[in-house]
């Protein structure tokens, strides 16, 4: 078994061709920068998403979730600076309008729509955010926008969590959801897109122990890739200098993956002052601070915020997952994707179809399966025991292997005789003979 590196084709293609994730409005030509998931993708993604929310709130004391509305009111941005600065420079070719991120033009290469050169004009700032109008009435006063991060959302229910919980200090805000960037050029399959999903924590600190957590952070974090299977040699810490660091930003480190396109960022930690909440008090003229229960005094609490990008997550999940080898003398694909996160956890094959004594036994196994999976120490909520019966055996081991299924079970005429099925492993393809009364024992 050799761990190729894929190319972003490989992926890509992977994703179309097993119903992982498809270009969002395909059917009408598409729509730049939407991918929209398939059966597969999406439980995939729940998986993700699901794994990070048990580790990072429900397996703590110190962490609260929240869900905030995905339209906020328009003074949030003015008051975080998203509406002055939230900009990327932009270039339009002066011949035919085509629009390019000035750090991602060639300007010694021609434009790539209308082949002009030296057509180019000068950068302006091209602000992200989506805008819109809540309500009936086109004004100023009307305009918000499609959020361009979830942190907002966290920072704005802050004094909410206070004032119902009082939780001792240090403590998190968590949330999972939508955020909106209308990219000059989104690309990359889901690396760069328009509508993407994002996985952030604000821990509050006092001030004098934001490097401590920092630290303990960074440690977390590496902790939650290796759930994921993503190796450590696969991805890089990069320490953000201070020029290129957000200007409220003490110290901030990426974490830099070798995607089959380039090494980018997956995600980021940074520790971003009490900027926000001080803003936030300047803006509403409410006390952000925090109380201690010492009776020591009041502070205005200080940010370690680590920011998880969940497509760019399934892009480093799928990219090191992605394996080939040789089996039978066939070029073999599949997907080493661990059992806490793959998709389909088991498939049961009757060896034929149209045996029906087979097909009965076979969905007696699968029921059992079905009824118990939620039941298994190490597989709880881990989803999906599939049915397949489609082409021959070869052809549903190859199917289940480019989805990263971890066993299939077949039930063949052996079974009827003796109560016994075949186990195939995906990584090792071994299969072994086990009796059905031990079957879920044998898969824990
Ligand atoms: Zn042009």
């Amino acid at each position: 078994m050799n761990n190729k590196k894929p190319s972003l084709e490989d992926i890509v293609s992977l994703c179309k061709r097993r119903g992982f994730i498809y270009q969002g409005s395909e059917i009408y030509g598409g729509l730049a920068g939407t991918w929209d998931y398939g059966p597969l993708g999406v439980q995939l993604k729940r998986n993700i998403t699901n794994l990070w929310w048990k580790t990072f709130v429900e397996d703590r004391e110190d962490m609260y979730g929240v869900d905030a509305s995905i339209l906020m009111n328009q003074k949030v941005w003015q008051a975080s600076g998203h509406t002055e600065t939230f900009a990327d420079p932009m270039i339009v070719c002066k011949e035919c309008g085509q629009a390019y991120r000035e750090d991602h033009l060639d300007y010694a290469k021609p434009c790539i729509k209308c082949g002009s050169k030296d057509s180019y004009g000068a950068a302006r700032p091209f602000n992200m955010m989506f805008k819109t109008n809540v309500g009936p009435i086109e004004n100023e006063s009307s305009i918000s926008y499609l959020r361009p991060e979830t942190a907002q959302g966290i920072f704005t229910n802050y004094k909410n969590i206070v004032d119902n919980f009082y939780p001792d200090i240090p403590f998190g805000i968590a949330q999972i959801g939508k955020a909106f960037r209308n990219e000059i050029s989104p690309r990359d399959f889901v690396f760069r897109s328009r509508e993407f999903e994002q996985m952030e924590i604000e821990f509050f600190v006092h001030p004098d122990n934001w490097q401590e957590w920092f630290e303990r952070w960074l440690e977390l974090i590496r902790g939650f890739l290796a759930m994921l299977s993503i190796p450590s040699r696969s991805y890089h810490e990069v320490e953000v200098e201070e020029k290129e660091r957000a200007h409220y930003s003490k110290r901030t480190v990426d974490f830099d993956f070798d995607y089959p396109h380039k090494s980018d960022e997956l995600l980021g930690l940074a520790y971003r002052t009490d900027f926000d909440l001080t803003n936030i008090q300047k803006a509403t003229g409410k006390s952000m601070e925090y109380r201690p229960k010492d009776n020591s005094r009041p502070f205005v609490p200080h940010v370690i915020e680590p920011s998880f990008g969940v497509e760019r997550l399934i892009m480093a999940v799928l990219t090191s997952a992605y394996a080939e080898d040789e089996v039978g003398g066939e070029k073999r694909v599949f997907l080493r994707l661990p059992e806490n996160i793959a998709p389909v956890k088991i498939a049961v094959f009757p060896l034929l179809k149209n045996k029906p004594e087979l097909i009965e036994k076979a969905r007696e196994v699968y029921k059992m399966l079905k009824k118990n999976v939620a039941v298994m120490p190490g597989l709880q909520s881990l989803g999906e025991v599939a049915w397949d019966d489609n082409g021959n055996i070869g052809k549903r081991y190859r199917r289940q292997d480019e989805i990263g299924t971890p066993k299939c079970v077949t039930i063949d005429f052996d079974t009827l005789e003796n109560d016994t099925v075949t186990v195939r492993d995906r990584d090792t393809t071994k299969q072994a003979r086990v009796k059905i009364d031990e079957l879920i024992t044998s898969l824990e």
